[in-house]
C-alpha cells in the first residue's frame, strides 16, 4: 500500500496530465480563462519579496509538457506560476483549474468530453447533457460498466449514446 505522500503525488500527476491532455486535444498550447467563468480558481502567487497574493488564474499554459499559470496579482502586475510552485501543486486548485478549462471550452463547444476534453459529434450523453464522454474508455473512467448499465437501462432515457447532427459550435466559424 502506498503512503499518503505517494498517493498525493500520483493524484497530482494524474490531474496535471489530464489538464495537459485536454489542451492537447483542442490543439491549444495556452488557454485564457475569461472573466465570465463563474467560479475562477484562486491560487497563491508569491511576489519578489515572498509576499503572498491570492489571485485568480488568467491563463493556463503548456510548454514542453509542463504546466504554468499566468495570474494577475494586482491592478497592473502579472506573474507566472511554474510547475514546481505551490500554485501548480495544490490538488484542489489543480482540480479547480481543470474545471475552469472545461467551462471555458464549453463557451465555444456545445459538447466536450468531460474526461479528455475532446469536442464531440458523437458519444455518451449523461442526464440530458450534465456530462458527456467521447468513448468507452473515457466513460468508464467515470462510471463502471455496471453503473452505466443501470443509468441507461430500464427505460431511463436521459443517458445514452448518440450521434448529433447539429454543429458542435455555438457560433459557426465565419
Ligand atoms: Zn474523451
Amino acid at each position: 500500500m502506498k503512503t499518503f505522500a505517494e498517493r498525493i503525488k500520483d493524484l497530482r500527476k494524474e490531474i496535471t496530465a489530464s489538464i495537459v491532455r485536454i489542451l492537447a486535444n483542442n490543439n491549444l498550447q495556452e488557454l485564457e480563462i475569461p472573466e465570465e467563468i463563474e467560479e475562477p480558481t484562486y491560487v497563491v502567487y508569491f511576489g519578489d519579496h515572498g509576499e503572498g497574493y491570492d489571485c485568480p488564474v488568467k491563463k493556463v499554459c503548456i510548454e514542453d509538457g509542463a504546466l504554468s499559470l499566468l495570474v494577475e496579482f494586482d491592478e497592473d502586475g502579472e506573474g507566472v506560476i511554474y510547475a514546481s510552485d505551490l500554485g501548480c501543486r495544490n490538488l484542489d486548485w489543480l482540480n479547480g483549474i481543470r474545471e475552469n478549462i472545461l467551462s471555458t471550452l464549453e463557451l465555444t463547444y456545445k459538447r466536450i468530453c468531460y474526461e479528455c476534453g475532446k469536442p464531440m459529434d458523437e458519444g455518451y450523453c449523461i442526464d440530458s447533457g450534465r456530462e458527456y464522454f467521447c468513448s468507452d474508455e473515457c466513460l468508464h473512467k467515470r462510471y463502471t460498466p455496471e453503473e452505466w448499465a443501470e443509468m441507461c437501462g430500464q427505460g431511463k432515457t436521459e443517458s445514452y449514446w448518440t450521434k448529433w447532427e447539429d454543429s458542435n459550435r455555438w457560433q459557426d466559424e465565419p
